[in-house]
């Protein structure tokens, strides 16, 4: 199986590796740095590289079944032959603008449940700095958006630590603030389970890479805020820069 890099240092941007397998789909490594689509996260970009050649990697997903990490080669790429020893670079520039994205995200439906109550039950996020998420929230307005927005550049300019952990999988169960993220939910065979920890902001079990402190994410904005229905409301977010 693929050894995660991402999982345990996010701010690595490339690694050797020795290629494992080769499909039509793309190539898969026995270790790798490019973090696979996923929780709303896009796939990593970048490429690889190996003694008289390179390829563009346009996509990274995971294998459904076999949990490999599947490196989508761009098209018309060629892809490096089963042993090859690559270099795996991704698009660091894209990779961190997501990384902060994806921290304010949490910092948000830290926020939101904190002033508002209110659960989070999606969100996505783009790389050029834009993300949503949808809430269980009755009434949404232009005010509601406007003091989200204040507490959450004050939260985030508290440069709150990111905390990466994993859990035993009982005692991510029996942790309160898991609970509320529906952790009960993940598959019986996830253990450890993987826990995201923004000190004193947000907690919730995640894939994802993350900033190592919230003052890296910088200033945020409250682009648009739409109503999809009763208790189902939207908001939009922008990274300034
Ligand atoms: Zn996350």
């Amino acid at each position: 199986m693929t050894e995660r890099l991402s999982a345990t240092d996010a701010y690595l941007a490339e690694c050797g590796a020795t290629v494992t397998g080769v499909t039509e789909a793309g190539v898969v490594l026995d270790r790798t740095v490019f973090y696979p689509r996923g929780g709303g996260q896009p796939g990593d970009t970048g490429l690889l590289r190996w003694d008289g050649g390179e390829a563009t990697v346009a996509d990274t997903v995971t294998v459904r079944g076999t949990g490999e990490v599947l490196h989508v080669l761009a098209d018309g790429a060629t892809a490096p032959p089963v042993g090859t020893v690559v270099r795996a670079e991704i698009d660091w520039e894209r990779r961190h603008r997501l990384m902060r994205t994806h921290t304010a995200l949490h910092a948000l439906s830290g926020v939101i449940f904190t002033g508002h109550g209110a659960k989070v039950t999606g969100g996505n996020m783009d790389d050029d700095g834009a993300a949503r998420m949808d809430f269980e929230l009755d009434a949404m307005s232009q005010e509601l958006a406007r003091e989200v927005e204040a507490t959450l550049n004050a939260r985030l300019a508290e440069d709150r630590s990111v905390h990466v952990r994993f859990l035993p999988r009982d005692e991510a169960l029996a942790d309160p603030d898991l609970i509320r993220t529906k952790v009960s939910l993940l598959p019986p065979s996830v253990d450890p389970i993987r826990v995201i920890d923004i000190e004193g902001i947000d907690k919730q079990a995640d894939g994802g890479t993350h900033v190592k402190a919230t003052g890296e994410v910088g200033h945020v904005m409250v682009v648009k805020t739409e109503s999809k229905g009763k208790a189902f409301k939207r908001m939009r977010i922008q990274l300034e820069e």
